[in-house]
């Protein structure tokens, strides 16, 4: 073939296709358009996962008539006019590309002060009046049906739908002052109050289970809400980080959020964030993904600390675990105790905010030990179980990443009565040579006994010496495969979780009362270092009510 310029419907089209993916992004776009118009009030309305329709409707300020069928052409946009604008862009839209990519690949209709235009493959095909009526209303139809390749790269109906929700999640969420309200396949899913409060808005999306668990971030310009280490998700779904309240995919803020809940998070779990980060739009580069998606920013790192810093504050003001209130006593009823379900939050699992200030835990008096594995303590709040293993796992946790991090620098060794030889495998050599002056801070002492040997002759003094190999086996491991700054905090929650007491070992009194003051005084003993919890508190309250007692 020689080289020739493409027809315009073919760029169209072409175009049309970074931009618009899939019926999500319509929705974006839209949404993006309607906020940029200074809406109050947005309605969505998602029909058939947005191949049969989407609508967006809002009391923006509204297209003049004249310019409707204008706004649909490429790079028309009344919000840049200059190359000196790009530099610092307030609005979300600013290439004038969306409409007309809706257009080229769609069915659509605009309704605006009074005129409507309609257009088919990038077409005008109507153009006339409408009743006047504040703000805008696109409808979009069919999308899709004239680009098959597309078609056949959407998703299920049930993932697109889906696609749908959460992009108008996203910013129901970064804009609490404005109303949303969206419907699929004419069913109400969604309304916010639109008061300007993220709390609210929240409830509205999240549900009133979820919010509750949720702490507010408001620091040095990131705002938002982060969920408590003891709600999470099986994904990353739930969290959605904006700069400058536009929704950005950014990894490293992604990776910023996880990792302040490092310790407190079982592997494969993840927090629910919604973050806003306000930065200098000179700061900032938005043009570097067709659909926006990606933002580049020049102080990525302090950025980065910007986000950890809110973040971690948020996180100090967690609440610890308490049953769940028993509903009031009926007669002739047997109610039993419910044990909270972990990382399922309900409303009944909130407890009052415990002032970050205040230990939450106050002292605990050891009773004993249940089924070999619970130690049952009494404290000012109520019966407290405690699940030793947990609780020893948190305890070993805190001490080891604080030698790790050198910030307590004698460690306990025991040596080996002979010195052990173990076996590795390259990477974990490595690792061990690359690592020597850490295992030393934990308390192992190593040498090279040959390329793929290390002799050991001392161990952690906290760690069995029966369980000392397997462990330092995993922790090298550990090293070998783990990125910078998560591979401390790994490295500390295995070599924990080896050393400490198993469920099923049987602890004498002093060893009870051992560990229930290294609970009290740990940080973060609410749960483990991979988020179980390590108490249940039965309060005094409770089992008033429970017996009915007036005192
Ligand atoms: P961009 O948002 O990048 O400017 P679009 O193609 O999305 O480009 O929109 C083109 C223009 O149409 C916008 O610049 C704006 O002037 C106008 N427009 C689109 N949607 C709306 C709306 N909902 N309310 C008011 N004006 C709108
Ligand atoms: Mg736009």
């Amino acid at each position: 073939m020689t080289i020739r310029v493409l027809a315009q419907h073919v760029a169209d089209a072409i175009a049309a296709g970074e931009v618009v993916e899939r019926p999500a992004s319509v929705v974006k776009e839209l949404l993006e358009n309607s906020l940029d118009a200074g809406a109050r009030h947005i309605t969505v309305e998602v029909r058939g996962a947005g191949r049969t329709l989407i609508r967006v409707a809002d009391d923006g300020a509204g297209i003049p008539p004249v310019e409707l069928r204008l706004a649909f052409r490429r790079h028309a946009t009344s919000k840049v006019a200059t190359v000196d604008d790009l530099g610092a862009i307030m609005s979300l839209g600013f290439r004038g590309e969306a409409l007309a990519s809706v257009a080229a690949v769609s069915d659509v209709e605009a309704r605006s002060g009074g005129g409507r235009v309609r257009l088919r493959a990038a077409e005008v095909v109507e153009e006339g009046a409408s009743i006047p009526v504040p703000g805008t209303a696109v409808e979009v139809r069919d999308l899709f049906a004239t680009t098959p390749a597309r078609l056949k790269f959407l998703k299920s109906e049930a993932t697109e739908t889906a696609a749908c929700v959460r992009t108008v999640h996203s910013y129901a969420l970064l804009y609490p002052e404005v109303r949303f309200e969206m419907t699929i396949d004419g069913r109400s899913t969604l309304k916010t109050p639109g008061d300007g409060d993220l709390s609210a808005a929240a409830a509205a999306v999240l549900g009133t289970a979820v919010a509750e668990e949720l702490l507010e971030v408001e620091e040095d310009g990131v705002r938002g809400l982060v969920s408590q280490p003891r709600l999470t998700r099986g994904s990353r779904d739930g969290i959605i980080i904006a700069i400058n309240r536009r929704p950005a995919a950014s990894r490293s803020l992604l990776y910023a959020v996880e990792e302040c809940y490092q310790g407190s998070l079982e592997r494969g779990r993840y927090p629910v964030a919604v973050l806003d980060v306000i930065v200098d739009p000179h700061e900032v580069d938005v043009n570097v993904h067709p659909a926006k998606r990606e933002v580049r920013f020049h102080a990525e790192g302090a950025i980065f600390a910007r986000v950890q810093r809110g973040v971690r504050t948020a996180l100090t003001g967690s609440a610890p675990y308490r049953l769940e209130p028993a509903p009031p006593p009926v007669a002739g009823v047997v109610r039993e105790w419910h044990a909270p379900e972990l990382h399922e939050a309900r409303p009944a699992l909130v407890t009052s905010p415990v002032p970050a200030s205040i230990d939450p835990v106050s002292p605990l008096r050891a009773l004993g030990q249940v089924k070999d594995g619970y130690l049952i303590a009494e404290s000012e709040d109520g019966v407290v179980l405690v699940d030793q293993h947990a609780a020893h796992e948190r305890v070993l946790y805190n001490r080891f990443l604080a030698r790790l991090e050198s910030r307590s620098l004698s460690p306990a060794s025991q040596a080996l009565l002979l010195p052990e030889t173990i076996d590795l495998a390259p990477a974990q050599m490595a690792a061990a040579v690359d690592s020597r002056e850490r295992l030393r801070s934990l308390g192992f002492e190593v040498e090279e006994f040959g390329p793929r040997a290390l002799r050991v002759t001392a161990v952690p003094a906290e760690t069995p010496a029966s369980r000392a190999l397997p462990a330092l086996q995993e922790l090298l491991e550990v090293l070998a495969d783990s990125r910078a700054d998560g591979a401390i905090a790994r490295a500390a929650a295995s070599l924990a979780c080896h050393s400490a007491v198993r469920f099923g070992d049987r602890l004498d009194p002093s060893e009870q009362r051992k560990l229930l003051a290294e609970l009290e005084v740990a940080d973060r003993s609410i749960t483990c270092p991979h988020g179980r919890p390590t108490r249940l508190v039965l309060s005094w309250q409770e089992l008033k009510r429970h017996f009915r007692r007036n005192y």
